[in-house]
């Protein structure tokens, strides 16, 4: 069990476009998929996304169904409640027109938290980690995890769909927040 770093914004890491998985079975893969599990099981965070540990691979995990355990205060990520799903190479075929608004945040950005609007319903292609191609449609609260998990991998993160206004003024305290956990980090 390898818990990795997650990268504060702004990293320049966070802004880099992706490579696709030539090999999703392969055993760097797999270990991948592991630290990528652990890391966002031990944060909490319902996705992670490669280039969130530094790591520019079109690979993200996600597990939408503790969301509910997790808000209804029972202990987030444990026990059998637990539904992993590897998403490697995503590519989103069609979005929908209508949209839907949701509070989104990021482990990328903590405790920055802001609504949202995009596609309500994605369909999408993605390899798991056996290799095998999958298409389906999503929808609610799904569609939007993975629409956020995807933007990570095309070098997004959420505050890019809010106004300028409100982009700045998260994008500001968390650059002070930033120089304030390096400074102390120096200093310890
Ligand atoms: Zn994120």
């Amino acid at each position: 069990m390898t818990i990795r770093k997650i990268l504060i914004y702004p990293d320049d890491q966070l802004r880099s476009i992706a490579t696709p998985i030539a090999d999703p079975t392969s055993a760097e893969i797999g270990a991948l998929i592991q630290d990528l599990a652990d890391t966002m099981y031990d944060a909490p965070g319902v996705g992670l996304a490669a280039p969130q540990i530094g790591i520019s691979l079109r690979i993200a995990v996600t597990d939408t169904h503790w969301r509910s355990g997790r808000y209804e205060g029972v202990g987030a990520g444990e026990g059998p409640d637990r539904r992993l799903n590897v998403w490697i190479n995503p590519e989103i075929l069609w979005r929908s027109d209508v949209l839907q608004t949701y509070e989104e945040g990021c482990l990328s950005l903590p405790e920055m938290f802001a609504d949202v609007s995009r596609p309500a319903a994605i369909r999408l292609r993605w390899l798991d980690e056996h290799g095998n191609k999958h298409e389906r449609d999503f929808e609610g609260f799904e569609a939007v995890a993975l629409q956020h998990e995807f933007d990570h991998l095309d070098g997004r993160v959420f505050i890019d769909h809010l106004s300028v206004i409100k982009r700045k003024m998260i994008h500001r305290k968390l650059l002070k927040r930033k120089k304030m956990m390096i400074s102390s980090e120096e200093s310890a």
